[in-house]
């Protein structure tokens, strides 16, 4: 049974799974063909669609705890709360919420509906969001497109909880802010590096374990395909090199793995 929580050097990294989604292959990579799946069925369900993890991490690090990502929400299954409880994460010590990116299923528990009153989902936090997403989800025309964001995102905002993530920051000593930019503007990573040992919490770079050797595959989520595309090369060029332990939410869960070549080839090799 693979571990829901491993460390990196003295960094601690909580793998929780807020949903199981469901896409049909051909919807999630428009530019794959179904004959090119034939040879690549082992990535996919019994029922021939790709299901993808709605994973979260909580890190603890330097005497904090950081939770990156809050999952889809109560739209679907949103067993987040239940998650944290089963592993040891009193939502009170969440003194940051970060996110990769603001797409729904990474700010989902955002806010929380109790006794009729919403409020935000973690009392005592702080929420960091990149600069360039907010700019991109909150422009002229983008919140038709992105009804959720008046949910989950703009209430923090009102109530003077929210910060920008700057690339290449440190949250912690041990954390830094890593951007990756393609999946959406201001995408970012979170860079571990702590006691010797590194890893990284990959975000949205890639989707399925499938594009380690397919790399070139973009989701049609992507929203600018080509910087996606050359980031994920460069982001998994490099993590392979540096043999770096990858926390990667939308591979099968816990999501802990590397990148590793065998016989020429890069795979996921999970944990
Ligand atoms: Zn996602």
């Amino acid at each position: 049974m693979p571990e829901d929580i491993i460390r990196i050097g003295n960094v601690e990294i909580i793998s929780l799974s807020d949903a199981d989604l469901s896409f049909p292959a051909a919807d999630f990579f428009p530019t794959v063909s179904a004959e090119t799946w034939t040879s690549h069925r082992q990535y996919l369900g019994d029922d021939g669609n790709l299901h993808p993890n709605a994973g979260c991490f909580a890190v603890r690090s330097s005497g904090r705890t950081i939770l990156i990502d809050t999952g889809y929400g109560p739209s679907l299954t949103g067993r987040l709360f239940d998650e944290l409880s089963a592993k040891g994460v009193n939502i009170g010590d969440i003194e940051t919420v970060t996110f990769t990116h603001l797409h729904p299923d990474h700010v989902g528990w955002n806010m929380r509906s109790d006794g009729g009153q919403t409020r935000p989902s973690f009392p005592r936090a702080r929420y960091l969001m990149p600069q360039a997403d907010f700019d991109f989800f909150t422009s002229a025309g983008s919140l038709e497109n992105f009804p959720y964001i008046k949910d989950q995102v703009l209430p923090l905002v009102e109530l003077g909880l929210v910060d920008y993530v700057e690339p290449e920051t440190d949250l912690t000593p041990e954390i830094r802010v890593w951007s990756t930019p393609g999946h959406t503007p201001g995408h970012v990573s979170f860079l571990i590096n702590s006691a010797g040992e590194r890893g990284v919490i990959l975000g949205d770079v890639a989707h399925s374990p499938v594009q380690a050797h397919e790399t070139d595959w973009n989701p049609g989520f992507d929203v600018l395909q080509d910087q996606s595309r050359a980031t994920r090369h460069a982001v998994f060029d490099r993590l392979e090199q540096e043999g770096m332990t990858i926390a990667a939410g939308h591979f099968p869960k816990p999501g802990f793995g590397k990148l590793v070549r065998v016989e020429g080839k890069r795979i996921w090799q999970a944990l």
